[in-house]
């Protein structure tokens, strides 16, 4: 099979850093800007960063409606963090009037974890996979609540909340697995991109 190419909303946030994780997981990884850039992948990464600003900055580049309809079409995408805000079909403690793409049936908190534990790492077990992956959270969401339709992968083990979940071709983390060197969260989005390839 080919390298699948995936593409990273490159608005803002931590795009090299997943452009490299992907890479380094098999894909041919580009940043995207532009709706027409958004039309070649065959999957695409939502990195984490400010889900006010990506949600200004996706209607500011005409990405908001494009982005949404290619993910309601079937376009396996992965959100990490503000990425996995990005995907939600609710949101709660966000902005007056603040817009995600959808995509997983779940309600997701913003800044879940509180000021306090601005930023944290911590280890998470995944339900597919018995070794825990050492996770970095920063200013983190968690899922409040998610649809029997969405798959819970892994519930932070502190805490024991829900912080990565699938639904289809759809995959989202509340932590940053672009900043550890643990590629099994990139390599999964990227089987699940080389089963959709066309
Ligand atoms: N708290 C941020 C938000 O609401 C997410 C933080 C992050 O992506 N590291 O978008």
């Amino acid at each position: 099979m080919t390298r699948p190419l995936v593409g990273v909303l490159a608005l803002q946030g931590d795009v090299p850093e997943h452009i490299r994780a992907l890479t380094e997981a098999g894909a041919e990884a580009i940043p995207i800007r532009r709706p027409e850039e958004l039309d070649r992948v065959d999957g695409l990464v939502i990195p984490g960063g400010e889900s006010t600003t990506l949600w200004r900055l996706s209607m500011a580049f005409d990405l908001l409606e494009p982005v949404a309809k290619r993910i309601s079409d079937g376009l396996p995408v992965f959100g990490s963090c503000a990425g996995m805000i990005m995907l939600a079909d609710r949101l709660a403690d966000g902005v007056e009037g603040q817009q995600t793409f959808g995509g997983i049936d779940m309600t997701v908190r913003r800044n879940a974890f509180g000021r306090q534990v601005d930023s944290f790492e911590t280890e998470v077990t995944l339900a597919t996979d018995p070794e825990p992956i050492h996770a970095v959270f920063i200013r983190a969401p968690w899922v409040e609540q998610a649809a029997g339709t969405v798959t819970v992968l892994g519930t932070d083990d502190r805490t024991g909340r829900i912080v990565a979940v699938r639904q289809g071709q759809l995959l989202a983390t509340a932590f940053h697995p672009e900043l550890t060197p643990d590629r099994r969260i990139h390599q999964l989005f990227v089987d699940i991109v080389k089963g959709q390839q066309k």
